[in-house]
């Protein structure tokens, strides 16, 4: 679905030609289901919650130490900067920092946000990130989520990046500029891609749409990152428009 149809697309894909029908109901759905039906936890099925304090407390954090410059944990290995890093160096991120191990509820509560239309769940997840971000951080001023390509926006009918930023930003007290970077070209998907092979897949995919953002300090804000390569290009755009500092926060760190 991360193609994008040409304009004189032929009658093979009928959705295609209704993009904005499909958002609007897709949105509906999304509000159906966070109003018609009752509140379950992620994790467990408990009632009248979207994440229960058990699950909560039993959320799989990373294990410190972690590699200063991409954030991955190695609990078995040196302090200090991990072997991806030495061989091919991150070029524009400052650091990173996750919050979560890519597993368990984690895992569950991403995909029930990015493909189930459980918008809401951006809430406890952000707030979860915020007292962090803040301790991590100190000095920054501005929070920018990870952008989608307007083609997946229109499908998903939100950004889920932008609705975590949002909740972050409540709780650090940072604000949100939600539309400082935009995705100019849909990347294929990396699942198979090593390191290397992300980093070149993302690169000059993003472009920053705010000259204001010159001289600030930015936290990026992503759902689920593996080998940083997509905020390191967000960071490259950020960069480019003089921000002086860019760091990147995911709630999850898979691979
Ligand atoms: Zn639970
Ligand atoms: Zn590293």
């Amino acid at each position: 679905m991360s193609g994008v149809s040409p304009p004189a697309a032929s009658s093979q894909h009928p959705g295609d030609h209704h993009p904005r029908l499909l958002s609007l109901l897709r949105r509906v759905g999304a509000m159906l289901v966070d109003f018609v039906f009752p509140l379950r936890c992620v994790g467990c099925g408990a009632w009248d919650t979207l994440l229960c304090d058990r699950c909560r407390a039993g959320l799989p954090a990373i294990i410190p130490p972690c590699c200063p410059r991409c954030g991955v944990s190695q609990p078995d290995g040196p302090v200090g900067v991990c072997a991806t890093c030495l061989r091919t160096p991150l070029n524009f991120l400052d650091g990173v920092w996750s919050g979560y191990r890519f597993e368990g509820v984690i895992r569950e509560a991403v995909h029930d946000l990015k493909y189930q239309g459980i918008s809401a769940l951006a809430e406890p997840l952000g707030t979860l990130l915020g007292g962090h971000v803040r301790e991590r951080f100190p000095e920054a001023t501005v929070l920018v989520p990870v952008p989608l390509h307007p083609s997946r926006l229109r499908e998903r009918g939100y950004n889920q990046a932008a609705l975590l930023a949002r909740a972050v930003g409540q709780v650090a007290g940072l604000p949100v500029w939600a539309e400082a970077l935009r995705r100019v070209r849909p990347t294929p998907s990396q699942t198979t891609l090593n390191a290397l092979g992300r980093r070149q897949n993302v690169r000059g995919a993003f472009t920053c749409a705010a000259p204001a953002i010159a001289g600030q300090r930015v936290v990026l804000v992503d759902d689920v990152t593996t080998t940083v390569a997509t905020l390191d290009a967000c960071a490259a755009a950020l960069k480019a428009a003089g921000v002086r500092s860019v760091w990147g926060c995911a709630l999850a760190r898979g691979g």
